[in-house]
């Protein structure tokens, strides 16, 4: 129902023609820096006192501000962060939800099913990474960021209520949700929360900071020389010596953002570590933003250390993740799977809102999103998780993430073999066996030549041709390629890889003879 005519024939206009952009944008990966100092001069100034149309404004969005943008979702060759692609499915329902612009933090069934859908979609979620329906409550967010808040958040209401009921007596309603943070510590004797993981994402401190715990409480728990893999025996004793003054949250790094290793390698492992924080009362989290899809390829042997990383998770007691990531679902999607939704809804909940309540609680049982996160009114992000889902299914999507581990196997070995490149870490491949056991969808590598290392990333992203990140390892520079993208084709981007490399040793020779 829009305005008119006119209104229509502009959105039609700027879907094909974004389209078609995007179509002859998709050999480059990045604009070229004319191009971005041009458009940036084209930008407003001010804030136009008479506004000048739709028509003036789509010619501006499609000729000025597209071809400023990256493809950083549209091209299979963007290595860089881990941003996912946008599955052609998914693509079709995110249009529909910015023309709908339904709003589903109300569970309204007498007026609409955008509620449902997004139930469905979760259900359809824990389905695809074997999370049992029946015990698992979730919600979708903005990305594993807020996801491991609302985990941190869940965490820190559990095990400070804990410790009150031991003080109150085991009947005590009180709560960090309703006494705050300050006193409900001083009620529980806790000086501290410490959140003790491995090689944990920058999110991690940021969400500790967000929920009143500081980044300072973070702890690296993993042993010397396994970077990501945790030293069970430090966990313990930290466990241990901090019982009285101090309670815990445990965070399984599910994949490290610079290596694409896992924290740990088993479920024994995992049963360890929560018969650990069920005897001294710690929460246990999973941040799984990328690494939780591994699930989805377990059961072949070829990806078999890799599922390794992914098994035992539903022993956890809340799990963040990705959507806008491997699931290639278009920003902003995460989601988050919690045991407790009573614990979330002491954290969450809208109190004293009576009209935000569904109004017929008596027939269905989907619980209001409302009070199992952050946002009240949000996108409906669910559509196109559901749609996805829906289109490829089960076998789709473990065919896309075995194309792109695949991918990055083939890169590493390529770099592996190299006489001028340097895969990382070095310890953990140190043969050709070992790229074909661990290689996720990461590959962390430098140039053997110092100086050429410190140049590689702007070289190789001046090519247009590929993006990669720049890193460091090892207090040492370091490049990394992030396979993400639902495109990928082994063939092809093997080929864009190798060629790139080769330009950029060649172009390096050249200036350095
Ligand atoms: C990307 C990532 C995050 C943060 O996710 P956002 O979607 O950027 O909020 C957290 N943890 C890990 C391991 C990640 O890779």
């Amino acid at each position: 129902m829009m305005e008119n005519e006119r209104d229509i024939a502009c959105l039609g206009k700027a879907y094909a023609d974004s389209l078609k952009i995007l179509q002859e944008q998709s050999s480059t990966v990045l604009p070229e820096s004319s191009t971005l100092e041009k458009t940036r001069s084209t930008l407003l100034q001010d804030l136009p006192e008479h506004g000048q149309g739709i028509e003036q404004t789509t010619d501006h969005l499609l000729r000025d501000i597209a071809p400023a943008l990256n493809a950083s979702s549209l091209s299979p060759n963007y290595y860089g962060f881990i941003t996912g692609g946008v599955t052609p499915a998914a693509r079709v329902a995110d249009s529909l939800v910015s023309t709908y612009d339904q709003n589903p933090s109300v569970h309204l069934p007498d007026q609409t099913v955008a509620s449902n859908v997004e139930d469905k979609a979760l259900r359809l979620l824990m389905d695809l990474l074997h999370f049992d329906q029946k015990e698992w409550s979730g919600s979708l967010t903005t990305g594993a960021t807020a996801s491991n808040v609302l985990g941190l958040a869940c965490g820190r209401e559990y095990v400070l209520n804990e410790r009150i009921k031991s003080h109150l007596g085991p009947d005590s309603e009180e709560s960090v949700g309703s006494l705050g943070l300050l006193k409900a510590c001083r009620i529980a004797g806790v000086e501290e929360v410490d959140i003790l993981t491995t090689m944990a994402h920058s999110s991690l401190f940021k969400a500790s900071s967000i929920l009143g715990l500081g980044r300072a409480c973070v702890h690296d728990v993993g042993t010397s020389n396994g970077y990501v893999t945790f030293d069970l025996q430090k966990v313990e004793q930290r466990l241990k010596s901090s019982r009285h003054n101090t309670s815990s949250i445990v965070v399984v790094s599910c994949g490290e953002v610079n290596t694409g290793l896992f924290a740990t390698h088993s479920l024994a492992e995992v049963r360890t570590l929560r018969n650990l924080c069920d005897r001294y009362g710690a929460w246990l989290h999973v941040d799984g933003a990328f690494g939780l899809f591994a699930r989805v390829v377990d059961g072949s042997p070829e990806f078999e250390t890799v599922a390794q990383g992914a098994r035992g998770l539903t022993l956890a007691d809340s799990v963040a993740s990705d959507g806008h990531k491997l699931l290639n679902v278009p920003y902003d999607c995460g989601f988050f799977f919690c045991r407790h939704p009573r614990i979330a809804e002491q954290v969450f909940q809208n109190p004293n809102a009576a009209y935000l309540t569904t109004n017929n609680a008596t027939t269905d049982t989907i619980q209001s999103p409302l009070n199992f996160g952050i946002e009240n009114s949000r996108r409906f992000r669910g559509l196109p998780v559901y749609a996805t889902l829906m289109a490829y299914g089960r076998e789709g999507y473990a065919d896309m993430l075995k194309r792109q581990i695949r991918f990055a196997r083939a890169v590493a070995a390529h770099l592996f073999d190299h006489a001028d490149f340097e895969l990382l870490p070095r310890n953990v491949f140190s043969d050709r066996a070992s790229i074909e056991q661990n290689i996720y969808i990461i590959v962390l590598f430098k140039a053997k030549n110092e100086a050429l290392n410190d140049a590689l990333v702007k070289m190789i992203n001046a090519s247009s041709k590929m993006f990669v990140s720049g890193t460091v390892w090892d207090h040492c520079a370091a490049s990394r390629i992030a396979v993400s993208n639902w495109q990928v084709n082994l063939d092809r981007d093997l080929t864009v890889v190798k060629t790139v490399l080769e330009n950029v040793l060649s172009e390096w020779s050249k200036e350095s003879s």
